[in-house]
């Protein structure tokens, strides 16, 4: 772990050098869990939007986008639970004065008796080389059987206890598992208190004439109560989704982990609105949809696990979460959900309007019922950086950092470097430049030696360099660079151009496996 921990911290500070995160308001000394975009994280920030509403809005004839307000009505957030039921559970530790969330502290003791388990394995791989059956070792060893006994009897008491309100329950497992603050040391804790994530603000210039409202803790409201809008304006037939990419906002309790949880960050999500009966059909299919998604950037597959829920949520009647093994373990990266007809039916009836559609193959109307799939953003962009940051042991012994972003998601895809600052290579540099520009996003640079621009290119995640020298001046050939190879090759512009295209084509990173 102290090895993840490690690089993880590096891909923070790279992170900051290179422009592509900042920490929010940091001449200020920064504000907890806001962050900043810098000119490389926007660029690859919005790449993997586009590349999710591509896959997502323009593949499928039956799926429409959406831009709604953070602002709503606030009965919204009656209706859809979230005033009663957002909560979490928090607990402070009286002498280090921190504040935790009280199943976080249990799950994360749960992930300790996991990591033991897949030492146990590491072990006995050793033990028995060539015969060791993973399978087989865990499903009959000893030891392994009764740490897992333990991880299930404490799940099980966690999550009858959350779903009943019983945090006196919860507080008592935390004592009796001997939970310890990391910072204090101690086992002194408070009480366990629910805690409403929702941030309250104020609309209207006199107090008496504002009202509250509430910053949208998820984007999917929005599309709930546009429903019949768009299913209108857009003529869709059932089985149909709508898409939406926004910010969404929410007091978390600890905001820790860099942006993997913030108080501010951006959700894609897609609703998928099926009839009745269907539902189970459709989730199946988006559980799978989305997992091949995710495995068309070109991760290693072991990465990704799902995490099927049995504590489900008061909306869900079956649930999923996409895990990515992040450098601090598997966590939560995207959420499955078949959300039953609870959120439209809820606003049907807290509105005072009728929420049906008609369907004409049945010759009947209903309310429709609903699956959805939530894709942090901030979580994505996490994902590729943690996966993409390589450190390399070079043959001359220097160490090259370098980004293997997907290239189709790097923020520049084309470096053009004219080798040196005189004799026409700007100037060819520059006509190159404005005949790529259009099709790729590129970056023009002649300051330093050609080593230190392709090292900083590396840095970026630049996929391709192009150097302008005196041969390019005679015969139109460029050496083009490979980021991941280092292979540099001698083409024609016209090939060159063929060659980049050739890697940027989405059909072909979205033909999805089956
Ligand atoms: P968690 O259990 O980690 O708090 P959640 O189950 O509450 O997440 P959902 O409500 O399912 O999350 O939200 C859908 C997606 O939004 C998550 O899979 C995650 O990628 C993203 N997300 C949720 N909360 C945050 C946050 N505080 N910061 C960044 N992304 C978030």
């Amino acid at each position: 772990m102290a090895n993840y921990e490690e690089i993880f911290k590096k891909v923070v500070s790279h992170c900051k050098e290179y422009g592509f995160i900042f920490q929010s308001s940091e001449i200020y000394d920064g504000l907890a869990a806001a962050y900043d975009y810098g000119p490389n994280g926007v660029e690859l920030k919005n790449n993997i939007k586009d590349y999710w509403w591509k896959s997502m809005v323009n593949m499928n004839e039956n799926i429409v986008g959406l831009d709604s307000a953070i602002f709503m009505h606030p009965k919204t957030w009656k209706a859809s639970g979230h005033i009663d039921a957002f909560n979490d559970p928090l607990i402070d530790n009286k002498d280090s004065k921190k504040r935790y969330r009280a199943d976080v502290l249990i799950e994360d003791y749960i992930s300790k008796i996991e990591a033991k388990i897949e030492k146990d394995c590491v072990k006995a791989a050793k033990r028995f080389g060539d015969e060791f059956n993973k399978n087989e070792f865990t499903s009959t060893n000893g030891r392994v059987l009764e740490r897992k006994k333990q991880i299930n009897s404490i799940n099980e008491i966690l999550i009858t206890s959350l779903s009943s309100g019983d945090l006196e329950r919860v507080k008592s497992l935390i004592e009796e598992l001997d939970i310890k603050c990391p910072i204090s040391g101690t086992n002194n804790w408070t009480d366990v208190r629910q805690f409403n994530l929702m941030f309250k603000t104020q609309v209207g210039a006199t107090a008496e004439g504002a009202t509250d409202l509430y910053l949208r803790p998820e984007t999917a409201q929005g599309i709930f109560v546009n429903f019949l809008n768009v299913q209108k304006t857009s003529r869709m037939k059932l089985p149909f989704g709508i898409a939406q990419v926004g910010k969404a906002f929410r007091n978390e309790i600890v905001a820790r982990q860099f942006i993997f949880r913030m108080r501010e960050f951006e959700q894609m999500e897609m609703q998928f609105f099926v009839r009745p009966g269907e539902e189970i059909k459709w989730y199946n299919y988006w559980r799978k949809s989305r997992i091949n998604w995710h495995k068309s950037l070109g991760i290693a597959e072991e990465k990704y696990r799902f995490h099927d829920h049995e504590n489900l949520a008061h909306y869900a009647n079956a649930a999923t979460d996409i895990e990515f093994r992040f450098p601090f373990g598997f966590k939560e990266l995207e959420g499955i959900h078949s959300r039953t007809d609870f959120d439209l039916k809820a606003h049907q009836e807290y509105s005072g309007k009728k929420i049906k559609y008609f369907d004409p193959e049945i010759n009947d109307s209903y309310v429709p019922y609903v699956v959805e799939t939530s894709l942090g953003l901030d979580r994505m962009f996490l994902t590729i950086l943690a996966d993409s940051f390589k450190e390399e042991i070079l043959d001359s012994g220097d160490t090259r950092i370098f980004l293997k972003i997907p290239h189709i998601l790097a923020p520049i895809k084309v470096a053009i470097l004219p080798l040196t600052k005189k004799d026409g290579m700007p100037e060819k540099a520059r006509k190159i430049m404005q005949s790529l520009q259009l099709k790729f996003n590129c970056q023009y640079e002649e300051k330093d030696s050609i080593g230190k621009r392709y090292r900083r290119h590396d840095a970026i995640g630049t996929p391709f360099c192009i150097t302008i020298d005196h041969v390019t001046l005679e015969d139109n050939t460029v050496t083009l660079r490979n980021r991941d190879t280092m292979i540099q090759e001698r083409v024609s512009l016209n090939k060159m151009e063929e060659i980049i295209s050739e890697n940027l084509n989405i059909s072909k990173y979205l033909q999805i496996k089956a």
